[in-house]
């Protein structure tokens, strides 16, 4: 595995003080990365949960060229373009009816301080004193200031600490448990001064590809709504069919109030987010005083680039199986967890979805610091896979496009760990 030499780059969520190889990825295509090396990888991860149908989609490459010889970057506080609006359009003909509004940005993490501003900014102009968040234990909403405040507290954010804002914290709804959930979140409802609750529909991702029951998710809508607090729906990572349906809060029959949309958003190609929002809270803001705007903004809001490529991946989601190939996905994913939990011991097997993971035993640290996850990581580049265990949970979200042969590499690697951890 080569490292390219002496390079200054600081990586996110690298420790460099391990000396672990940093390998260099030259081309890729469907579920496959090429290395410099000549080797390649299985990319079992999606990327990060990014590449949806696969990579360097030839529609999608192709919508971002076009677009290249049109238009790359303008001003959008103000001006607008085609691939804006296209994307605008096509997300409100599959998106939620009640999502009436669109706000553009460029990452996971700053749709959800887009979410939060839009939820205060709708009680600060109603006149109402409500500015509590609440949240669910074990959540991730980005790495933001804003973002990390409503997420989890731990390892990852403790020198941040002095900064982060207060938010009542509700339990996670573990299977037998979803009461003592519901309870809390009707508990901070009440006291009034609640603005909004944020959760991760279904799936918590970053906190262990944690699942709770769709049946829990509509309660604690209808929780939300009888009191009034704005339901807010990360479906950041979940969104764009990796639960199995395009949106996880499909699953639950429930519309939330603001949605969070990025990374599948463009099929995984380039950065681009949207927060969709109800007329409602468009409306608290809609005025003649220019001082009541919403005063959000960020360089490359709605880049044409990214925009073109995110009306392709629309576009794919109109004119191609897609559902068909995530219903194939999931059933693989399900089966293939079956046939490896009928051989070998391990804890904890679900699926949800393109979504399969399990927890190896393990007498180490609990949680994401679990020092497998390096090991697993590593025995897993041996065999030319890229998974990245969150901690002893060893998860499997490819790209639908994954082969069948691709994916039985994947699961042998699986089995092998199994084994030998
Ligand atoms: C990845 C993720 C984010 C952050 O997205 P970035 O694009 O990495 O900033 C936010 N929420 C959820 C649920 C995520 O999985």
């Amino acid at each position: 595995m080569s490292t390219p030499p002496a390079s200054s780059i600081w990586h996110p969520f690298t420790q460099h003080g391990l000396g672990e190889p940093i390998p260099e990825v030259t081309r890729a295509q469907g579920a496959v990365l090429h290395l410099a090396d000549g080797r390649s990888m299985i990319d079992a991860i999606s990327s990060w949960w990014v590449t949806t149908h696969g990579h360097c989609n030839p529609r999608i490459m192709a919508a971002i060229a076009e677009q290249a010889g049109k238009l790359d970057q303008m001003i959008f506080a103000g001006w607008t373009h085609g691939p804006a609006e296209e994307v605008a359009r096509g997300l409100r003909a599959i998106m939620p009816e009640s999502l009436t509004r669109v706000f553009f940005s460029d990452s996971g993490s700053t749709s959800v301080e887009v979410a939060l501003k839009m939820a205060l900014g709708y009680w600060h102009w109603q006149g109402e004193a409500r500015s509590r968040i609440l949240v669910m234990e074990h959540s991730y909403h980005g790495d933001t200031i804003g973002a990390m405040s409503v997420g989890e507290r731990g390892v990852f954010n403790q020198p941040y600490d002095p900064l982060l804002f207060d938010v009542g914290r509700i339990p996670f709804p573990a299977t037998g448990c979803e009461d003592a959930t519901l309870e809390a979140l009707e508990r901070y409802c009440a006291m009034g001064d609640t603005a909004a609750l944020i959760v991760e529909p279904l799936v918590l991702g970053a906190g262990g590809m944690l699942f709770y029951s769709a049946d829990v998710l509509a309660q604690m809508r209808a929780i939300c709504a009888r009191h009034g607090v704005l339901f807010i729906a990360d479906e950041v990572m979940t969104g764009w069919g990796r639960t199995g349906t395009l949106l996880a809060c499909e699953q639950a029959g429930i519309e939330p109030d603001i949605l969070c949309l990025s990374k599948g958003l463009t099929g995984g190609a380039v950065p681009l987010a949207v927060t969709m929002a109800s007329e409602a809270i468009y409306e608290a803001h809609l005025s003649t005083d220019r001082a009541r705007m919403f005063f959000h903004s960020s360089s490359y809001t709605a880049n044409p680039l990214a925009c073109a490529a995110a009306a392709a991946n629309l576009a794919i989601w109109r004119e191609e199986p897609v559902r068909e190939r995530i219903t194939q996905l999931s059933a693989s994913q399900a089966s293939w967890l079956d046939k490896l939990g009928q051989v070998y011991h391990f804890d904890n097997a679900r699926s949800l979805g393109t979504i399969a993971a399990l927890d190896l035993k393990s007498d180490g640290a609990t949680g994401y610091m679990n020092d497998l996850a390096p090991r697993l990581m590593a025995f897993f580049r041996e065999r030319s896979v890229l998974l990245r265990p969150l901690g002893n949970t060893v998860y499997v979200m490819p790209p639908y496009g994954i082969t069948d042969e691709e994916l039985a590499t994947v699961w042998d690697a699986i089995g092998e760990a199994v084994l030998s951890f």
